[in-house]
């Protein structure tokens, strides 16, 4: 229809204006019209034509007649622009088509991008760098084809000194320690120099020829100062101010290019940084155990640093020490009165992380441990409910070991690892709970049941003895009787803490129940168990029990039965010490009986 139209308004202009151009480009702009519109429509309109003008064609065809050249132009005309515009079309639709799978692809590829691994990534960012060295070398070619020089070079700066990064010319090209370049670089400006006779003295590098002209221009990224690119000749006044505005600009460029490359460098670091500390944190949501967990923070902070560790971790007295398996200290524990002359003092009152580039600027020690002397260390705190719970020393027997990047990954792990001990620490306190008698604060019966036999089962393997002391306040019942139920309490509180004095860290004292308690002695016989409990025994006699209503003294009876020599089970031990017990009631009380003397 609309070619119909179309037509229509090409022979009203021709019939009105008589313009045979209407007449020359009407047909060429239908074949055009055929890729769009369809074949058909189009004939129909052609086999209209002749229909229009056919008495006047019939009347006037002969080869003079111009009109007949123009049919056969149009035709002709018709047939090319048909040709190309149907090649267009056809490129039109390949690309398209092309344009379509490539949204599919996108599609698919942004479907699947959560399983781009690591690798895939870390592949494309190094082959963005592999391509930053072309880069500069073709900038490099450029400044010196631009300058008509003889060679150009960049020298990049690392670690306080200039190298030559690549050269136009295959020669060599050595940087020295001072000279021009140094002095573009430091005053960030260039320069253009040549010599009126001779060469020019000190240009800083050294490339085998007499340079008598030369542009030097400084690399400078934000401020900071990343190199200098050179153009160099051998002839005299060989550069303008114009070369050297070319060169400035090219250093530009270079800058541009240099500071990608430290953003790329910047993040494979960050990346690094960030798959380790998920690494070490995610190995701490493993554990439950505090106990575990600060080992694996020692560990952990090892790892991050590439320093030595320690974990110091405040209980009620004392700080315990947590050191990797292959750092030799013999300490286990500190006291807070050593820790106090120690640097780490300055630490746990400040609450905030302390690096120590160089301790030997330091009168105190580093460490509260002996055998260690570090040159560097940097401490953090692990706070938890606002008080310093455990400090984190990671040293090194090198000067300024660590970075500012390796203290600032340290302090990000333990800030999430405190989270972690935090947790641990809680969980302890639960067990704690179930575990310990409110009266007493020793372990209960149910915890001295299960550590007994722990312990037998401990004792056969290294073939240790085992012993058990069984004791039972006498006539308690008439201190209740006399002073009242809390005086009873109180007696009760004072024995435990004289029990828990007593004994050594590596025993485990409980209360049995009631006024009785009961006491492991690891590795000892009944003999060696005698001397705790005769101990023991004397410290009560000699004690008085000061209490709101009257001061009180009791005496104790003592039963011990050991392991294996006097029982091979758990219930048979209890059962002897009981019966020991039983005999020093008998004989009087305030006494120790061993179950062998039965
Ligand atoms: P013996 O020398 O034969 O051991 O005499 P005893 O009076 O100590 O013996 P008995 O076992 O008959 O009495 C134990 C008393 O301990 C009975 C009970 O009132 C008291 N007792 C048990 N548990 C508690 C406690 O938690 N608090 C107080 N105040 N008294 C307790
Ligand atoms: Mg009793
Ligand atoms: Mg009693």
């Amino acid at each position: 229809m609309p070619v119909f139209i179309l037509q229509s308004i090409a022979e009203a202009l021709y019939q009105i204006t008589r313009l045979d151009i209407i007449h020359y480009v009407h047909i060429p702009v239908m074949a055009v019209s055929v890729n769009f519109i369809g074949l058909k429509a189009l004939i129909m309109v052609i086999a209209f034509q002749p229909l229009v003008h056919l008495k006047e064609l019939l009347t006037t065809l002969s080869i003079s007649n111009p009109s007949i050249w123009i049919i056969l132009y149009s035709i002709f005309s018709s047939i090319v622009i048909w040709g190309i515009t149907h090649q267009h079309k056809e490129s039109l639709e390949s690309l398209s088509q092309r344009l379509s799978s490539l949204k599919s692809q996108a599609k698919e590829l942004a479907e699947t991008s959560h399983h781009l691994d690591e690798d895939l990534i870390l592949s494309s960012f190094y082959s963005e760098e592999k391509s930053l060295k072309e880069e500069l070398e073709e900038l490099m070619l450029l400044s010196q084809v631009a300058t008509v020089a003889d060679n150009a070079h960049i020298f990049v700066y690392r670690d306080g000194e200039l190298t030559c990064l690549c050269s136009a010319k295959d020669t060599e090209c050595n940087p020295v320690d001072e000279g021009i370049i140094y002095e573009v670089l430091l005053q960030k400006k260039s320069i253009l120099i040549w010599a009126e006779e001779g060469e020019i003295k000190n240009p800083g590098y050294y490339s085998g020829e007499r340079i008598k002209s030369l542009i030097a221009s400084p690399v400078v990224d934000d401020q900071i100062p990343l190199g200098v690119l050179c153009v160099e000749s051998i002839r005299y006044r060989a550069f303008t101010e114009k070369d050297q505005s070319v060169v400035d600009l090219i250093a530009k460029e270079i800058a541009r290019s240099l500071g990608r490359q430290r953003m790329f460098s910047q993040i494979k670091l960050s990346y690094k940084a960030i798959s380790m500390l998920h690494e070490h944190g995610s190995s701490l949501s493993e554990v439950i155990e505090l106990d575990e967990i600060l080992q694996k923070i020692v560990e952990s902070s090892e790892a991050l640093t590439g320093g030595s560790a320690v974990l110091l971790w405040r209980t009620n007295s004392s700080y315990r020490i947590y050191k990797p398996d292959k750092l030799i200290i013999k300490e286990q524990k500190v006291s807070i009165k050593k820790l106090k002359e120690t640097l780490l003092e300055l630490i746990r009152s400040n609450k905030k992380p302390l690096y120590f580039s160089d301790l030997a600027m330091y009168k105190k020690k580093a460490l509260p441990l002996n055998g260690v002397n570090p040159k560097s260390m940097f401490v953090v705190p692990l706070i938890i409910e606002k008080r310093v719970q455990a400090m984190v020393a990671v040293f090194s027997s090198k000067r300024d070991a660590f970075n500012q990047i390796q203290r600032h990954l340290l302090e990000v792990y333990l800030y999430q690892a405190s989270e972690s001990a935090s947790k641990a620490m809680l969980h302890e306190e639960i067990k704690m709970m179930a575990f310990t008698d409110g009266l007493t604060g020793l372990y209960n019966h149910r915890r001295f049941q299960e550590r007994l036999q722990e312990e037998l089962k401990r004792a056969d393997r290294y073939t240790e003895p085992v012993s058990l002391i069984l004791l039972d306040i006498d006539h308690f019942k008439k201190v209740n009787d006399t002073y009242g139920h809390p005086a009873g309490d109180a007696v009760l509180k004072k024995i435990a803490e004289i029990i828990r004095k007593a004994v050594r860290e590596i025993d485990f004292p409980a209360r049995y129940g009631g006024e009785e308690f009961a006491l492991i002695i690891l590795k000892s016989t009944a003999r060696e168990a005698k001397k705790i409990a005769e101990r023991l025994r004397k410290k009560v006699e000699q004690t008085t029990v000061k209490t709101d209503t009257a001061d009180i003294n009791v005496t104790l009876s003592l039963g011990i039965a050991s392991y294996p020599e006097d029982a091979r089970t758990r219930e048979d031990l209890i059962e002897r010490a009981d019966q020991a017990l039983y005999r020093a009631k008998q004989e009087g009380r305030n006494k120790t009986v061993l179950y062998e003397e039965l």
